[in-house]
């Protein structure tokens, strides 16, 4: 740990990345790479080394799938009834809402998220796995059926071990999206975490351990994505697989898991549209599209990233928004007065000038200083918020860029702007911003995708599912009850009477 991280953070977090090259956690033991392959974790707000890890083999990975395995089929987890189930699921709820401060801390160091960002996803970890294990313990978990000259019913089990790979952009939150459901459910989990982004999910599993938590339930195995992820994916002991990150990854992980016939669960990009209407407050709109895109440095797979905009309020929503993007105030993660920080690395940073440079290269306008961003005293990877303007055909319009980066572009009627929000052949969330509440639910429901948002961007409360269509994703999405079911598998028992 270098010691520019080492002032103003909690003595916790302090002794965590002083202690060594971080293991990862399989069966409630500390497990290094039996290649002794280890990687390093950088902090994105200073580009200097926070923590080395063990990044465990293919050996290793198959090892803790096979302990993920074991446990569900020899220990009590599975077995135990859900309100004995859910004391521990809440024991661990609380101990991470307690350490909160130090998982925020080690969180926005490593993803490079601003503070209060960092804070938010560790509650919301928190609320989901509250959230799913209340919901199961009220669910039936056996279903009389009423068909004559027979005593029939379905009952719901556990599948056995999950495995889960998870992107860098939202470790700790997805996670809690993640395996809440699974754990609720009766199955034990492995967690495979992004290569830039393993710390949290390190800490947790460290944490399960000290309260007591079962060993062999929560397991994480750290590592490449070629190695651990490709491992994890192809093992055959998986009974469900969920993959979160690129459409690219996602069909590598579909395509080993369904080899195995294993069902597996994909939550892949977006490139998702605004459609802003003439009836709207042009300031107050414009104010929420930017925050939205600036959230979190814009590396966010549901982000309104083309703002398709009625042409009678076109230049007038472009000058509202130049101005707050360019006072947006960029900064360390960890400094009170940052609103936006880095993005994740050196390779992201180049990925989102190279759009800006790409899109102008085909005909689209820059219309704010883009570009990288200086933080004095930090040589981070920073990029300023960006507004290109033109033709939805531009490669900046149509791939997903992740990073704050919005494409704007003009419509005349209620149908062309349908049409051109859903020019993409991704499908995960759109928003419709309108005074006129009958047009905006018509043009919401006329979206291709799997959440249309109104006059807002981004709501993820507990209970509303969330998943993709099409090239943003498959297999049923997360945080609804849907989402629990997904983690029984159902079966009928009958007896002819
Ligand atoms: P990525 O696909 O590069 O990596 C995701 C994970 O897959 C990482 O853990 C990585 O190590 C692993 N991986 C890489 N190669 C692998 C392989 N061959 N086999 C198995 N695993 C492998 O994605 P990223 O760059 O980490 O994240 C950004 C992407 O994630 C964006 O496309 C974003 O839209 C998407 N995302 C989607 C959602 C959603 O809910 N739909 C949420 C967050 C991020």
């Amino acid at each position: 740990m270098t010691a520019t991280v080492s002032s103003n953070l909690h003595p916790d977090v302090v002794k965590f990345l002083s202690s060594g090259t971080l293991k990862g956690v399989v069966g409630g033991k500390d497990v290094t790479s039996s290649t002794g392959q280890t990687l390093k974790t950088l902090n994105p707000g200073s580009g200097e080394v926070l923590a080395e890890f063990s990044a465990l083999s293919e050996s290793d990975v198959d090892n803790a799938v096979r302990v993920a395995g074991e446990t569900f089929t020899k220990s009590p987890w599975a077995k135990l009834p859900p309100n004995e189930r859910g004391v521990w699921l809440h024991r661990l709820a609380d101990a991470v809402e307690k350490h909160k401060p130090i998982i925020g801390q080690i969180e926005a160091l490593d993803a490079g998220k601003i503070l209060p960002q960092a804070l938010g996803d560790v509650q919301n970890f928190v609320d989901t796995l509250r959230y799913f294990t209340n919901m199961s313990l009220h669910v039936q978990h056996r279903t009389a059926l009423a068909v004559s000259g027979h005593d029939a019913w379905t009952v719901r089990h556990p599948w056995g071990p999950c495995g889960f790979i998870f992107p860098w952009n939202f470790p700790f939150l997805l996670i809690g999206w993640g395996i809440s459901p699974a754990l609720a459910a009766g199955n034990t989990v492995v967690i495979k975490p992004a290569e830039d982004t393993p710390l949290s999910a390190i800490y947790l599993a460290r944490l399960a351990r000290e309260i007591g938590f079962p060993d062999g339930v929560i397991n994480v195995v750290p590592g490449t994505g070629e190695t651990a992820g490709a491992a994890l994916s192809r093992n055959p002991g998986l009974r469900r697989m969920s993959f979160t990150g690129s459409p690219e990854v996602g069909r590598m992980v579909g395509e080993a898991c369904g080899r195995n016939l294993t069902p597996v669960k994909l939550e892949l990009g977006g490139k998702g549209a605004a459609v802003v209407f003439d009836d709207v407050d042009v300031t107050k709109t414009a104010e929420k599209l930017v925050q939205a895109i600036t959230f979190h440095t814009g590396q966010v797979c549901c982000d309104a990233t083309r703002w398709l905009v009625h042409k009678s309020i076109y230049n007038d929503f472009i000058d509202e928004c130049k101005d707050r993007m360019t006072k947006v105030r960029i900064g360390y993660q960890l400094d009170e007065q940052s609103q936006m920080g880095p993005v994740v690395n050196a390779r992201q940073r180049e990925r989102v000038l190279s759009y800006l440079k790409k899109g102008q290269e085909q005909g689209a306008k820059l219309l704010t200083d883009g570009g990288a961003a200086e933080v004095p005293g930090r040589s981070g990877f920073y990029v300023k918020p960006s507004l290109l303007a033109g033709s939805l055909d531009n490669v900046a319009a149509r791939e997903e860029i992740f990073g704050p980066v919005a494409y704007i572009a003009p419509f005349s009627s209620e149908q062309e702007a349908i049409e051109m929000a859903n020019q993409t052949d991704y499908g995960l969330a759109n928003s419709v911003w309108s005074s006129d509440l009958t047009r905006a639910y018509r043009v919401a429901e006329s979206l291709v995708a799997g959440n249309s948002w109104i006059n807002a961007h981004n709501i993820f409360a507990h209970g509303i599912p969330y998943g993709g269509v099409n090239k943003s994703g498959m297999g049923g999405g997360v945080l609804s009850i849907e989402t629990l079911f997904d983690y029984w598998r159902s079966m009928s028992v009958v007896r002819p009477l």
